[in-house]
């Protein structure tokens, strides 16, 4: 299995942004389980929310005291084929997986597991697809206590798919999701829930520097981010629940009233989601020959970071949505985000007071919404202040460290 290369960022860098007393009380939490040996288990080591969340996680696990590793299954086409039809089916669609496709995720689990090393009191595995390796696992180390980490939405989930996971949750010891209504669709106890958060000190999420967004905005030069033009964008993986199509169809009555607007739909490929390429061939269909719509792929963390921030606008049209980072990451640059009220988006947004909820299948209420700020500044001032302030208490990623080190503790 891959062990992903982290940073060595201490809790001290997070000083600014952070009472003493907080800070006090991570390390103390940290002390409590010094020495623990902990390994976070996901299928990719880039693209998507878990690998940025571990990225930025474990080296300030390291810093408080306990021992983190990070490994990555490895894993091909096929085994991501399955996983993401079973990634689908827990947000609600309908099918389930063939003898092949199970043979598939058993064996490529199955694998990983034997392959396994080192000592840990206590192993996280991230989604379902490292969850099949859990029953080879208890074998191998009947002492470490296994936590199912689910970021998924599975509300609606279908019960083929319910059942696959239930085979394997038997071994689960605690599970942990982003809502507590997941974690009761699931039904598995004992369960936790912890928010997800965005890291303020990464590429992705810190202040640029005057320099930074000029050459940004010259790589970038066919769009006008520093004209008079309002700039609506889109940061997600292209994949149909994050429903790319119904941004454009929004976008096309936004320039009915404002002819100049311009779309970005911002989207990377991970390495554990083959309809990546499918979804955008049929995004640059619909976007066609209007000028007014940029496609950028597979941009680096700082790009990321000018997008959100310079944009008018931030929209999250998903129809199913785990928790949303991209939510958060553009909350704390101040930028106000129109969003959809499903999964863990409501969580970050307010509505009216820190950013906008719509109905994914209101298409005229998200036009509307995002008009309604292309015309007042101030508004989209006064949302993106209290978005701030939102993010700062509730989803930076030192809350996060104190949930999991509460989590360790209490697993004994
Ligand atoms: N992301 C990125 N480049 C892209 C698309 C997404 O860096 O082209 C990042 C995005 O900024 C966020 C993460 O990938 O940090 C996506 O997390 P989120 O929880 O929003 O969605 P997921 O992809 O996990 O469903």
């Amino acid at each position: 299995m891959e062990r992903p290369p982290t940073s060595d960022r201490q809790l001290s860098a997070y000083a600014d942004l952070l009472s003493e007393e907080r800070l006090d009380d991570l390390r103390e939490r940290g002390e409590r389980i010094a020495g623990t040996r902990v390994c976070h288990v996901n299928s990719t080591a880039s693209g998507g929310g878990v690998a940025e969340l571990l990225r930025s996680l474990v080296p300030l696990f390291e810093d408080v005291g306990v021992e983190t590793d990070w490994a990555v299954m490895e894993a091909d086409e096929p085994f991501f084929e399955v996983t993401k039809r079973i990634h689908n089916g827990l947000q609600g669609e309908e099918g389930g997986l063939t003898p092949e496709m199970r043979e598939t995720y058993a064996e490529t689990t199955e694998r990983n597991a034997r392959a396994f090393s080192g000592e840990y009191d206590v192993v996280v595995l991230h989604d379902p697809q490292p969850l099949g390796m859990i029953g080879t696992l208890e074998e191998r180390f009947p002492d470490t206590r296994f936590v199912w980490r689910c970021h998924i939405d599975c509300t609606a989930a279908s019960q083929p798919y319910l059942d696959l996971l239930s085979t394997h949750l038997e071994h689960v010891d605690h599970a942990v999701f982003s809502r507590a209504v997941y974690g009761e669709t699931i039904g598995i106890e004992p369960r936790s829930i912890v928010y997800p958060a965005i890291d303020p000190l990464t590429e992705k999420n810190r202040p640029l520097t005057e320099g930074e967004a000029r050459a940004e905005r010259d790589r970038l030069s066919s769009v006008p981010f520093e004209g008079d033009e309002p700039i609506l964008t889109q940061v997600s993986r292209f994949d149909p629940w994050k429903d790319p199509l119904g941004v454009i169809e929004a976008f096309r009555g936004v320039q009915e009233q404002v002819p100049d607007a311009q779309l970005v739909l911002l989207g990377g490929m991970a390495d554990d989601d083959p309809e990546g390429r499918e979804v955008y061939e049929r995004v640059l269909a619909e976007a066609g020959a209007d000028s007014g719509v940029h496609l950028l792929t597979n941009e680096p963390d700082l790009t990321v970071n000018y997008v959100q921030s310079r944009s008018d606008v931030v929209v999250q049209k998903s129809i199913r949505e785990g928790f949303g980072l991209v939510v958060s990451e553009a909350l704390w640059k101040r930028t106000p985000v129109v969003a959809s009220r499903v999964g863990g988006i409501p969580l970050q947004i307010t509505d009216g007071e820190t950013g906008y909820l719509t109905e994914p299948k209101e298409i005229g209420t998200v036009t509307d919404r995002i008009t309604r700020l292309f015309s007042e500044p101030e508004l989209r001032e006064r949302l993106g202040e209290n978005a701030r302030e939102h993010v700062r208490e509730q989803f930076l990623l030192p809350r996060q460290l104190g949930d999991y080190l509460e989590l360790f503790d209490r697993l004994g």
